[in-house]
């Protein structure tokens, strides 16, 4: 005969709460998923359960101290306690939770589950993204079959009781002098079954629909940026709460302007005699057109800045500038009337630039002589 409250470690007068800790301490030691190809380990682990099962229910644990065995008389329980039984998932349940819910494969059907989180990928302009805006989504979600009403059943031929558990969720037979016990097969423990699954769902009892979902994006929003709208992901079970929907935002590549932090950054093409006399420029922003004053002599590469007309900080006041690099654009063509111009030009300047910059080499070179 097996002594329970030695495989558990506990004394013959040990509390509810004493046998329960013991029991989860070794459980959770001994438990198949810690201990893969552990034949010791699963032994330990029935053993350990086989205790449990008994000591924890006083009926059971009343005759174990009298009789030496759980069922009165007679009988040894051995044959009727492995481990993943409904029965033992049950005590799992009761002492682990979720946590052990996962373990066992099995959940109690009617605890309320929060629903999934959605995922919703939403690619945006760079002007959506720095001024914000609102956004029409279709978001597909599991919802209860309004055909069936939920249960999988088609109308009319409602879930009925389980004939070969007589809806008790256990079959129990006879093997020798035991009685065993085990989830039913046919209706996987729920003691129901569905005879003529609903057209519509195919017995799942939910369906995919469809629904439009407002959402504002605010301003400064980038690639990767997060928005969590709660209670938009799919629905709870049981009276569980629904899950989020997060969407995560895409910002496509925009033609004329780079983004850099909360910066914007463009270039903008000014013709040589520009460059030289200096003048006045129009420069696209999100913000409609300004004017930049050009100086005389500005080199290609300038930069200008257009202060706040960059892109706000998420969720802040300050926003970020407009940077204008200038370069100087060489026309390919020329009318005969520029060209002829720009010949007189060369002519008067002569080689100028090509002197003065063998100047500075020269220079350069006596440097690091
Ligand atoms: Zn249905
Ligand atoms: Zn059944």
């Amino acid at each position: 005969m097996k002594d329970y409250y030695r495989i558990l470690g506990v004394s013959r007068d040990a509390t509810d709460e004493e046998i329960k800790k013991a029991y989860r301490r070794l459980a959770l030691k001994y438990h198949p998923d810690r201990n893969p190809d552990n034949k010791e380990a699963e032994e330990k682990f029935k053993e350990i359960n086989e205790a449990y099962a008994c000591l924890s229910d006083p009926e059971k644990r009343a005759n174990y101290d009298r009789f030496g065995t759980p069922d009165g008389m007679g009988a040894t329980a051995d044959a009727g306690f492995g481990p993943f039984t409904s029965t033992f998932s049950d005590i799992f349940e009761d002492i682990f939770g979720d946590f052990f819910g996962a373990f066992t494969g099995q959940r109690r059907r009617t605890r309320p589950t929060r629903g999934a989180d959605l995922r919703y990928d939403l690619t945006i302009t760079l002007e959506e993204a720095v001024k914000g805006t609102e956004k029409e989504l279709r978001i597909p979600r599991w919802v209860s079959c309004d055909v069936c009403n939920g249960t999988g059943a088609k109308p009319g031929f409602g879930p009925v009781t389980c004939p070969d558990c007589n809806g008790s969720g256990q079959q129990r037979f006879q093997q020798g002098f035991f009685t065993v016990s085990r989830t039913c097969g046919r209706c996987g423990g729920t003691g129901q079954f569905i005879s003529t699954p609903c057209t519509k769902c195919r017995g799942e009892g939910k369906v995919r629909r469809y629904r439009n979902v407002s959402v504002r994006i605010p301003p400064g929003v980038d690639t990767g940026s997060r928005l969590r709208m709660t209670g938009e992901g799919e629905l709870g079970e049981h009276g569980g709460p629904p899950g989020d929907l997060y969407i995560v935002i895409n910002v496509k590549p925009h033609k004329f302007f780079k983004r850099e932090g909360l910066n914007l950054y463009c270039e903008v093409p000014i013709s040589y005699p520009q460059a030289v006399l200096g003048g006045e420029i129009e420069v696209p922003t999100l913000f409609g057109t300004e004017k930049i004053k050009i100086p005389s002599g500005t080199p290609s590469g300038k930069e200008f800045v257009l202060k706040g007309l960059g892109v706000p900080r998420l969720g802040g006041h300050s926003r970020g500038d407009q940077i204008v690099r200038i370069y100087i654009d060489v026309p390919k063509k020329l009318t005969p009337k520029q060209k002829e111009l720009l010949q007189e030009y060369a002519r008067l300047s002569g080689d100028e630039v090509q002197k003065s910059f063998m100047e500075r080499i020269k220079e350069f070179f006596s440097v690091n002589e």
